[in-house]
């Protein structure tokens, strides 16, 4: 074979390589590596006991993930008790509650709100922009006046608890600088898949309390607080936005996976990357929750204390993450 023949067929061959095997892997991943009756919802911190019940009443009937993720962050976001999420949420340095949401189903459909004011729901309105228009995000007022003419009500979403909280911060302080610790952010990040082995997932947050007016963190930043790539898995984030938007950390769990890696591998080298990309580690908790096609799951975080609510067929519990510190 002359080497012009030889080059062509090889590049005949390296095409056929992108483009049929790929679709094999598709099959192979969707076919053999989701097994019936291995439907799973995982979702952050301690709350997501609660919000994992909801979805689990939708996942055990052979419902659809998406819906699954709505109705469990849902939950959260009506917790008038629940500080970082929906009403309840702490408010920006300003006292006005913003939240940021996002959802992503199994077909790269996504939609996304932040910067929204006084709606309950806004994961609800960031479904809505993913079925209702050609956009992924819509923010601030725009998404407002898209919530209201979807039917959606404007709700107060400032508690007295929260407004007093708030008021005792500024007092303390002069010279007042938003303020991240393991107590005054949270965020609930869920991610299911179904009887049909199709993974979803949706995160919503009040995001960093006292946080400058106008700041957007990462939950409603496709890639950063949530991806999901049906061929490989999903992965959602919490804890400090900015250092997770800096690493696109979602995305990047999931392109770690698809590289062969396990959730709980995929989620310690994304920590490591903050580690890496971050000077100065103090107070700097992220954590990550990932869940491959085979339901596999995992979190790791950077301090202790991030955990992750787990329910299936078999079990129903917290887990403790991995972390890089102690407090
Ligand atoms: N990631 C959220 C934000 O930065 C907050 C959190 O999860 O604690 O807005």
């Amino acid at each position: 074979m002359d080497r012009r023949k030889f080059v062509k067929i090889s590049a005949i061959g390296s095409a056929a390589i992108v483009l049929d095997p790929s679709k094999e892997d598709k099959v192979k991943l969707n076919n053999h590596s989701f097994t019936k009756g291995n439907s799973t919802v995982i979702s952050t911190w301690k709350p997501g006991l609660e919000a994992n019940k909801f979805a689990w009443k939708i996942l055990s009937k052979n419902g659809k993930s998406i819906d699954a993720v709505e109705a469990g962050v849902r939950v959260i976001e009506s917790d008038a008790n629940n500080k970082s999420v929906g009403i309840g949420g702490l408010p920006d340095k300003n006292g006005i509650v913003t939240l940021d949401a996002c959802i992503m189903d199994h077909n790269y459909n996504c939609g996304s709100v932040a910067f929204l004011q006084d709606i309950e729901h806004p994961i609800s309105v960031a479904r809505k922009v993913m079925e209702d228009t050609p956009h992924v995000m819509l923010c601030g007022k725009g998404a407002l006046d898209f919530a209201i003419e979807k039917g959606f009500s404007k709700t107060n979403l400032l508690t007295p608890e929260a407004e007093n909280d708030w008021k005792k911060w500024k007092e303390l302080q002069t010279e007042k600088l938003p303020e991240i610790n393991h107590e005054n952010h949270d965020t609930i990040g869920m991610l299911a898949i179904d009887e049909d082995g199709d993974l979803s997932g949706a995160c919503t947050t009040s995001g960093w309390a006292y946080k400058l007016h106008g700041r957007v963190g990462d939950s409603p930043i496709i890639g950063a607080g949530l991806y999901v790539d049906n061929e490989i898995g999903a992965a959602c984030a919490t804890g400090l936005g900015e250092a997770i938007i800096k690493i696109s950390g979602s995305h990047l769990v999931v392109e770690l996976m698809r590289q062969g890696l396990k959730p709980n591998e995929a989620c310690y080298e994304a920590v490591q990357r903050i580690k890496k990309t971050n000077k100065n580690l103090k107070d700097l908790q992220v954590g990550f929750l990932a869940l491959n096609k085979k339901g596999e799951h995992a979190g790791h975080s950077m301090y202790a204390g991030f955990n992750y609510a787990l329910k299936n067929s078999k079990t129903d519990k917290l887990i403790d993450t991995k972390y890089e510190m102690e407090w």
